[in-house]
């Protein structure tokens, strides 16, 4: 028993009491084995972020194994490409299936074997019914199928026939080999269905040996029981299709007979979880590939910023279920949150600079102030950061026409500049136009490190950057990539892209940073105090020349308008 889930939520989940049972019941010699099983189509997603933690996890608390096993049983759709960076995004997500790393592919030759048997036995038959006919002879959920005019076939002429299909005797798409179970059955998944078709599409592992090709649900019973795995955990989906699984397992001589378990996929609001989808955001240059940002995409999330512990913390608490159901977006947001608020260094950045003149602060005087990197962690120290005369606040810090709750800087008003001094508005220069150019201030000598001097108390504290050392920077701000919380359920006819937010990426250029973060590593990422964690995009950074985006804000901006709200 894994008594290291003895008494938390893991030991209510019913997977988990269920293996347990399974375990205490010494069913497989108390074995646990998982398998993670992805198809090569594409890349890894938020979603199966989910399945990997579960399986790999499952496995560690039970102490047994993981393997990682690609179902690559349809050439047509399946990359190298996306076999590699499926392994770099697992490793990366924390997890290791040591030397269990399969494919479905390498078991061609057992499934052909296997395939022979439910012939041999009478449970299998080729079939010339075209693709349109066998979907036409299925029936429908209300009404029987019937059975195709080649199913009382002899076993030696199937054995002759499912020969030459593999020798390539015959066209593609030309004949199947089907299972014989039940054209009547209520489970539209156990009447005959396909085990094998002929597509001369080349594979990415075994090239031109093979003319036909398994389908799913025949491979991916059997090379689970190929490998050992104890329980078999899958999407709800597949719920229906766990009769044949078991029938598969009961109708040949399979090695072992594992348990397949669903559980409730994980979707999260305002994005989709479908390689199919992604796929076609990435195509039709929707983002700018796989690793945009705003997709879900492991690769996408990473470049984000996230952690692989949020991540890990995330799924861990999504818990798992057997109700379907969609996360909040905000779930996911706050548990890098709260991450981000213990690890984070502060940094001071200013996106829609306004420029502030401290008029009785000589010209080239420079104060070096003291600023403390976070707040929670004091082994993470403090910095210096320049005051100048001149220096840059966030536009929508000054108001000309302030109301009254307005705590930052308006003319006559008095705030505090974070770690330096107390400054007081004495004019607003403007353009022609009427544009706000320049706010005058004086400051108060008595006040430096922001702490006051007389007791008297200002309400707002603002960021700002020396104008003589800022950094200037392009800085993105991303927002949903879709706009509607559920951008998968589209009405009939209706395209998903037609949810999508055109208002996903804000680029905003001549941001001002404080100095110090022009050495940020790439792939770091800070709070930019006030404004959100951002991170120092890995991919277009350069040494010294560091190009953030933000990776999420430092609050849900749901929850700041409903609090907005309630102030009104
Ligand atoms: P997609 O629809 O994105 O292509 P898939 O299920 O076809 O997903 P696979 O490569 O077959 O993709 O998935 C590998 C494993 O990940 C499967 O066991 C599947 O059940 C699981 N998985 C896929 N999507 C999710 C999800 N949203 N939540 C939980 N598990 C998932
Ligand atoms: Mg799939």
């Amino acid at each position: 028993m894994a008594s290291n889930t003895e008494g938390t939520r893991e030991s209510v989940d019913f997977l988990r009491t269920r293996i347990t049972r399974d375990v205490e019941s010494g069913k497989n010699g108390g074995r646990v084995q998982t398998r993670f099983p992805p198809e090569p189509n594409g890349y890894l997603h938020i979603g199966h972020a989910k399945s990997i933690c579960l399986n790999f996890g499952l496995a560690e608390e039970y102490g047994g194994v993981c393997s990682l096993r690609f179902d690559d049983t349809n050439p047509a759709a399946e990359e190298v490409e996306y076999v590699e960076a499926i392994q770099e995004d697992i490793r990366w997500l924390g997890f290791d299936w040591q030397e269990r790393l399969f494919f479905a592919s390498g078991y061609f030759e057992a499934l052909y074997d296997f395939a022979v048997q439910l012939i041999e036995r009478g449970k299998a038959y080729v079939c010339d019914l075209s693709l349109e006919e066998t979907r036409a002879y299925r029936g429908t959920v209300t009404e029987a199928g019937k059975n195709s005019p080649h199913r009382e076939r002899s076993v030696e002429e199937n054995k002759d026939l499912f020969a030459r299909m593999r020798a390539g005797e015959f066209p593609d798409g030309s004949r199947t080999l089907r299972a014989k179970i039940d054209m009547a059955s209520p489970n539209m998944n156990l009447r005959d269905p396909v085990l094998y078709r002929i597509s001369r599409v080349p594979h990415h592992r075994t090239g031109t040996e093979w003319c036909i090709y398994p389908l799913y649900d025949f491979a991916h019973g059997l090379s689970d029981a190929i490998e050992g795995v104890t329980h078999s955990i899958c999407t709800l989906e597949f719920e229906n299709h766990r009769a044949l699984y078991d029938w598969f397992l009961e109708n040949v001589d399979a090695p072992s007979h594992p348990q397949q378990i669903e559980f409730n996929r994980l979707n999260v609001s305002f994005t989709i979880t479908s390689k199919r989808k992604l796929l076609r955001l990435v195509q039709e240059g929707h983002v700018d590939g796989w690793d945009d940002p705003r997709m879900p995409t492991l690769r996408g999330i990473r470049r984000r910023g996230y952690t692989s512990s949020a991540v890990r913390s995330f799924c861990h608490e999504v818990g798992v279920t057997k109700v379907p159901g969609t996360i909040d977006m905000v779930v996911l947001e706050n548990t890098l949150r709260e991450e981000l608020n213990r690890t984070a260094e502060r940094r001071m950045a200013v996106l829609r600079p306004l420029k502030v003149v401290i008029t009785n602060w000589p010209e080239d005087k420079v104060d070096e102030l003291e600023a403390v990197n976070n707040p929670g962690d004091e082994a993470a120290g403090t910095r210096r950061v320049p005051f100048t005369r001149e220096l840059w606040i966030e536009r929508d810090d000054f108001m000309e026409e302030a109301p009254r709750k307005y705590f930052r800087l308006a003319p006559g008003r008095e705030v505090r500049l974070r770690y330096a001094y107390y400054v007081t508005c004495t004019e607003v220069v403007k353009d022609a136009t009427g544009t706000i150019t320049e706010v005058h201030c004086t400051y108060d000598p008595e006040s430096r490190g922001g702490d006051s001097p007389d007791g008297r108390k200002v309400k707002g504290t603002i960021h700002w950057v020396s104008a003589q050392h800022a950094l200037e920077a392009e800085v993105r701000l991303y927002d949903h990539l879709f706009a509607t919380p559920d951008p998968g359920d589209v009405a009939g006819g209706q395209d998903f892209l037609a949810n999508l937010n055109p208002a996903s990426l804000e680029i905003l250029s001549g941001c001002r940073l404080e100095p110090s973060l022009a050495e940020t590593a790439p792939g770091a990422v800070l709070q930019f105090e006030r404004l959100g964690y951002f991170c120092a995009d890995p991919v277009t950074s350069k040494p010294g020349a560091p190009r953030f985006h933000r990776t999420v804000a430092l609050r849900d901006s749901w929850a700041k308008i409903a609090k907005q709200l309630a102030q009104d």
